[in-house]
């Protein structure tokens, strides 16, 4: 089953694969984006290959409930820490305290690095988590593998 070209290594953006996430982190997303309800809280998500493992929560620089920002010193830290815990900044996620999981039109203009992972915790009804890999203006969700205890 080899492909033509390159590495192995199978791209998690494939619809067959997907990207692994513990449940107790998912749970504490959804418990962050509560808390910081009603504005939208975000942060980076860290880890190795495609297994995200933990999540570095950071302030919303926007302060907004329709928007997010990181400010770049924020970004930095989070970036140095990474490095120092020997983990990949994998992507990022954001709350939509009153909107479905989707990118919202901000979310995809402002998406700059196509291997990034966005996840994005909606708070409507039960509260859903969706990933998505955004490139050229388009979202296109990644599965989510969730990983109980
Ligand atoms: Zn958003």
């Amino acid at each position: 089953m080899s492909g033509g070209s390159g590495t192995a290594v199978h791209d998690p953006a494939d619809g067959a694969a997907g990207v692994r996430v513990p449940r107790t982190l998912t749970d504490e997303l959804v418990h962050a984006a509560r808390a910081g309800a009603p504005l939208e809280i975000c942060g980076l998500l860290v880890g190795s290959g495609d297994t995200v493992s933990a999540h570095y929560p950071l302030p919303n620089a926007s302060a907004s409930e329709v928007h997010y920002s990181i400010a770049p010193e924020d970004q930095l830290s989070a970036y140095l820490r990474a490095r120092e815990e020997d983990l990949e900044v994998l992507g990022v996620y954001h709350s939509h305290p009153a909107s479905p999981a989707r990118p919202s039109a901000t979310d995809i203009a402002q998406a700059y690095d196509p291997e990034a992972l966005h996840v994005i915790v909606s708070l409507l009804g039960d509260a859903e988590m969706r990933a998505y890999r955004i490139r050229e203006g388009t979202a296109e969700e990644v599965r989510l593998i969730i990983e109980e205890g």
